[in-house]
């Protein structure tokens, strides 16, 4: 076999580090295919986000509730995904809740009234979007309603990337977007399957787990990094879009799925849904695993759903 070199390569992107690992045979060829693959994060952000005022989704939430609103089909078949998962989760994971994200992150004194989540909740759910799979046009049935693709979007850039880097012949291959999902593209050229750790969510530094992929993705939720703060309370920033107010319960949540952009969509959805839950969906789900960490009673707990892989925390 032809010798083999690996590049390491990071950007940042959608608020995060977006990192490529990759293996074969040319340093040049690599780099290139990582320069495309940093276009194409690019592109997807800009099309995504709700922070840049013209993406197309920051332009949709805008006019969506006055006129059906034609958007690119790549992005429609992700809502039309999105609703899918929605429904497969019993409503836990839902692109709707960025009213109730808005609501959340806006208060600094006390948190919201009932009323006020009430009122919002008359917003928020899957029901009040309506997709023409004929003419790729998406209208909000009432107005104020607002998509937020933050539990999805890292997910899916990271498809996007492994398709990509598939389809330019690469076969080894991480490609991680501040860790929150990582796909990994085979194994490494001396093992059959990548090593990842899971962080630990209470100490940021060190490793609860880790688990072995190969061909897979592994996604993750948790409250520690990301909260918002309301008269010195913190609060999750996973909001659970059933009653309004933030997921509590677990501290954090990971997925394994074979598609980055589902496992982004259910380790949000398993932090809300806690235990029991995930194993039902697991149990009924059998190619999707999933890593949960509770806070028992001397620290810490990792408990294992489905398959998973797991294996001894490694230092690098
Ligand atoms: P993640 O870090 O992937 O779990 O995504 C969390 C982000 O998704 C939040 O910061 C919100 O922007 C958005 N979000 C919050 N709650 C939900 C929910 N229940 N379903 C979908 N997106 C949500
Ligand atoms: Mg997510």
């Amino acid at each position: 076999m032809a010798d083999t070199v690996m590049i390491r390569a990071k950007r940042p992107a959608m608020g995060c580090e977006f990192e490529l690992v990759l293996r074969g045979e040319s340093r040049d060829y690599l780099l290139e295919a990582a320069e495309e693959a940093f276009a194409e994060v690019v592109r997807l952000e800009e099309q995504m986000s709700v922070f840049i005022p013209d993406s197309e989704i920051s332009r949709m939430n805008a006019a969506a509730s006055n006129v059906p609103v034609r958007i690119d089909p790549r992005l429609f078949d992700l809502l039309l995904r999105a609703a899918q998962l929605s429904h497969e989760t019993d409503g836990a994971f839902d692109i709707t809740a960025g009213a109730l994200s808005q609501l959340w992150n806006s208060a600094s004194d006390a948190p919201p009234t009932n009323e006020e989540i009430a009122a919002v909740l008359s917003r928020t759910g899957m029901s009040l979007i309506d997709l023409d799979e004929r003419e790729y046009t998406v209208w909000y049935r009432e107005p104020g309603v607002r998509i937020d693709l933050g539990a999805l979007g890292k997910g899916h850039a990271v498809r996007q990337v492994a398709d990509l880097l598939v389809e330019l012949g690469i076969v080894n291959g991480l490609i991680s977007s501040g860790n929150s999902s990582v796909y990994a593209i085979g194994s490494p050229m001396d093992d059959d399957a990548w090593t990842l750790g899971i962080r630990n969510p209470v100490d940021r530094s060190g490793r609860i787990t880790a688990v072995r992929l190969n061909d897979q993705a592994l996604s993750t939720s948790g409250s520690h990094e990301r909260f918002v703060e309301i008269g010195g309370v913190r609060y999750s920033h996973i909001i659970d879009p059933r009653n309004g107010r933030p997921a509590s319960g677990l501290l954090a949540a990971s997925a394994i799925t074979a598609d980055p952009a589902e496992g982004d969509a259910l380790s949000t959805a398993f932090f809300i849904m806690g235990i029991e839950k995930t194993i039902t969906y697991c149990d009924g789900h059998p190619g999707v695993g999933a890593v949960l960490v509770t806070e028992g009673s001397s620290g810490p707990e990792v408990i294992s759903v489905g398959v998973v892989h797991q294996t001894e925390v490694e230092d690098s």
